[in-house]
């Protein structure tokens, strides 16, 4: 399979056929309990080595040119998971300073706790990451693009900076989908996924996984055992389905993006758009490189004040407020209400986080009809009251 293009591989890559019914698609096995005399693999949910586990794992790593990884009942489940296997206590992680607010809180809230060191870089460039670096550094983190300022960190540079000195790296690929970003070619150790986002695609599947070569997954593997955080068969079977589309999803979602994209950037009521592939992003040079197969479906912009971001919200009547993201309906959300509630005003002023910030999960309707859903937004009488 490695030789298709990812299109081909989404469609067909880990399919497990029943030589019984001879039925084209995965079947759903359900069972927790399997015979284990004259078998070579025990299987059972938690120890995640079930048929449909595997059959998701394998079209992931397909698609993110990795060996092996594992599939989990949340992102969060794969990305604590991963870093407890691979930290202890007396280890010192780098993270990027930009994080999931989910991956934020695991760090703030319980790192101290099982005595593990922690710093965030100063900012996106290689040297931030390089003075943060101590003689206890195990692991570098980061995520790109970055929720919700789409902020780009340059990957392969980083990849570059740990190999040289034998730390590990693990990035939150979630913003990109494997199929406009593969970190693993780049040199980066570890991949993860929030499932729950364009790989299930459809807004109503909830999972996670990690790829990586099976030395750096095998550790991983070892721990989920005992935390448990497996995903259920009906569930990997359903990712499974979804998957089979997500490159024609994601290409859909670029496209549409870029639209939505180029016509806030001409708009007077604008302050603001970020966007990786602007020509006028910060690091849209960097974003190009890294991202061959597209800039990806996710967008942040300002509105002018005097815009109430909330009666914008409401007067939209197409697109959602909704949280979470990566589905096939376009959704908005206030970083500010919602991923970044926890902080304080001047906290979120550090992090670059206006009030009148919206995020845009861009799904796969006619662009055209998005951008004619924030025209009218903007124009309804409601919104000059304000
Ligand atoms: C949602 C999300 C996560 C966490 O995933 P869950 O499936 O909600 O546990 C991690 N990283 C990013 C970038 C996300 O958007």
């Amino acid at each position: 399979m490695e030789n298709y293009q990812p299109q081909t591989q989404c469609v067909h890559s880990g399919t497990h056929k029943d030589p019984n019914s001879k039925g084209i698609v995965t079947p759903v096995y359900p069972a927790t309990s399997h015979g284990y005399l004259d078998t070579e693999v025990k299987a059972y949910p938690r120890y995640f080595n079930t048929v449909n586990q595997d059959v998701v794992v394998r079209k992931v790593a397909a698609l993110e040119k990795a060996a092996d990884g594992l599939v989990f009942a949340s992102g969060m489940a794969a990305i604590s998971t991963s870093l407890f296997a691979h930290l202890k206590a007396g280890d010192h992680i780098v993270f990027q300073k930009r994080l999931y607010g989910g991956t934020s809180h695991l760090i703030r809230d319980s790192f101290g706790d099982y005595g593990i060191e922690y710093s965030f870089a100063d900012g996106d460039r290689i040297e931030d990451y390089e003075v943060a670096l101590k003689a206890n550094t195990r692991m570098i983190y980061i995520e790109s693009p970055s929720n919700p300022l789409l902020g780009i960190t340059d990957i392969a540079d980083i990849a570059q900076l740990a190999r040289k000195r034998g730390i590990l790296t693990m990035i939150d690929n979630t913003f990109a989908s494997p199929i406009n970003q593969n970190p693993i070619p780049l040199g980066i150790d570890l991949v993860m996924h929030s499932a729950t986002k364009y790989l299930g695609g459809h807004s109503d599947i909830c999972a996670g996984m990690v790829l990586g070569a099976r030395d750096v997954i095998n550790p991983i593997r070892a721990l989920a055992k005992k935390f448990g955080g497996s995903l259920n068969a009906e569930t990997c079977a359903l990712l499974e389905r979804s998957i089979k589309t997500l490159a024609l999803r994601v290409r859909q979602q670029n496209q549409n993006a870029a639209q939505v994209a180029d016509f806030l950037n001409t708009q007077s009521w604008v302050r603001q758009v970020n966007y990786p592939g602007l020509k006028n992003h910060p690091n849209h040079e960097i974003a190009r490189q890294q991202m061959p197969g597209g800039f990806g479906g996710m967008l942040s912009f300002e509105l002018e004040s005097g815009i109430d971001p909330i009666s914008f919200q409401k007067n939209l009547e197409l697109i959602s407020s909704s949280m979470s993201l990566g589905g096939v309906e376009t959704t908005i959300c206030s970083p500010f209400l919602t991923s970044h509630a926890a902080l304080s005003p001047a906290q979120r002023v550090a992090e670059g986080i206006d009030d009148q910030l919206l995020r845009v999960s861009v799904g796969i309707e006619e662009a055209g009809d998005l951008i004619k859903d924030f025209e009218q937004a903007v124009q309804k009488p409601k919104m000059a009251l304000v």
